[in-house]
């Protein structure tokens, strides 16, 4: 299996994956092809400003890595990152609130977290310029159907039901002043 030095990391990615399916031993030069990709692509010429440290597994501040710590990292049993911006000066921002690993505001997992929490904003509903209809309802009450037949609901759908009847809620209520003005 021979195929052209892929440039970019998706095109790389798949042709690993398609090796992968493959089960066929892939050459040397091919991996390296691969390795180089990644290289120039995700780092560039770029080198780390900072090298920081935390004891694996805990969530304790990021503090900066000697140079041992980042070479004995394993026997020391620390979790290394580097960053490649400098960290802001000004006072740090709000702390990730984590549940199973993930943060309830901003929604980042534990493992790739920045330093402060950092909620998108929320985007704007896309109905909001469109005149009101009612097949807007069809999908919630559906929903609502559902789970009243199941009775379980996950933490995911109920914020998104939620967010989804407050909408309609308050368009129906807009609705009202306007015809009924
Ligand atoms: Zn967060």
């Amino acid at each position: 299996m021979t195929t052209a030095a892929p440039e970019t990391v998706a095109a790389t990615v798949r042709a690993m994956r398609r090796a992968g399916a493959a089960g066929e031993p892939v050459p040397a030069d091919e991996v390296a092809a691969w390795a180089r990709t990644f290289m120039v692509q995700l780092y560039g010429p770029q080198k780390p400003v900072r090298i920081e440290c935390r004891p694996l597994y805990s969530v304790e501040p990021w503090i900066k890595a000697e140079d041992a710590d980042v070479v004995h990292a394993r026997r020391r049993k620390l979790d290394i990152r580097a960053l490649y911006l400098h960290p802001k000066a000004d006072k740090p921002g709000k702390s990730h609130r984590f549940k199973n690993d993930v943060c309830q505001d901003c929604g980042d997992g534990h493992f790739y977290a920045g330093p402060n929490c950092e909620p998108p904003a929320p985007t704007p509903d896309s109905r909001t310029a469109l005149p009101f209809d009612p097949s807007w309802f069809r999908e919630p009450l559906e929903a609502l159907q559902r789970f009243a037949s199941i009775k379980i609901i996950s933490l995911s759908d109920a914020s998104k039901w939620k967010r989804e009847t407050a909408y309609l809620l308050e368009r129906l209520d807009q609705y009202d002043k306007e015809t009924l003005a």
